[in-house]
């Protein structure tokens, strides 16, 4: 079967998750959130008590490691050697090392093709860095979403003052400006739209309004 790709890059809190889940909704598609693949990967290196700088004890580690995605009741559930963990890696701890370990090509190639099996299984909306780069670059639709650094931290605080009511929304501020400046810096697979990227600025929008726009286009363009 040939299967139809929709791909939705952007840095932390740009409203991609939340987006891409609609659109999945509205057109029957599987949503893949190809960040929860990297946290997964973050969270048993901080388990582990592994630095990413031990290169060798992160690549030994993935020989043991299985990460894979499952759907239930529709929802995407991560799963990291077996165990459901799909909200243990929604730390701010895991966060930073989820982009940090996501600079690492051994991590990259670990879980390319597992993104690329999904979208070969599935028509897809899939969000992520690098999927209309890297991933899936014959997606049909390629979506880049932005927003202020502000804007984007004041989201994410948002929902990690639910979790957690020390949290300090300057600490997630500089939190979100390392990792988009470590992830758009790195040499591999770095965050950045593709040349046909359509590029979407969601900063003055609420999150209602984006997901329209973005259904409106993709429905357009399909
Ligand atoms: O999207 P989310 O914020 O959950 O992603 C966590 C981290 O995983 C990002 O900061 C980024 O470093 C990494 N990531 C990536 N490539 C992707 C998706 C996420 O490098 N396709």
């Amino acid at each position: 079967m040939n299967t139809i790709a929709i791909a939705i890059d952007g840095p932390a809190g740009a409203g991609k998750s939340t987006i891409s889940r609609k659109v999945a909704e509205t057109l029957g598609y599987i949503y893949v959130d190809t960040g929860a693949l990297y946290r997964a990967i973050g969270l048993g290196l901080v388990a582990a008590g592994i630095d990413t700088d031990n290169t060798e004890a992160v690549e030994e580690l993935l020989k043991t490691t299985k990460v894979n995605i499952v759907y239930i009741d529709n929802e995407q559930r991560v799963m990291l050697n077996g165990k459901d963990v799909s909200e243990k890696i929604r730390t701010p701890q895991v966060s930073m090392m989820a982009s940090k370990c996501s600079a690492l090509p051994v991590v990259r190639t670990f879980l390319l093709e597992l993104q690329r099996k999904l979208a070969r299984e599935h028509n897809v909306v899939m969000d992520g860095r690098d999927i209309a780069t890297v991933v899936l670059p014959d997606a049909k639709i390629k979506i880049f979403l932005t927003a202020d650094a502000n804007a984007r931290a004041a989201r994410r605080y948002d929902e990690l003052i639910l979790k957690d009511p020390n949290i300090k929304f300057e600490d997630v501020l500089s939190d979100l400006q390392q990792r988009d400046y470590n992830d758009s810096h790195r040499a591999i697979a770095p965050l950045k739209p593709a040349e046909d990227s359509i590029m979407v600025d969601t900063t003055d929008n609420t999150l209602q309004q984006s997901i329209e726009l973005i259904t409106n286009i993709v429905k357009q363009k399909l």
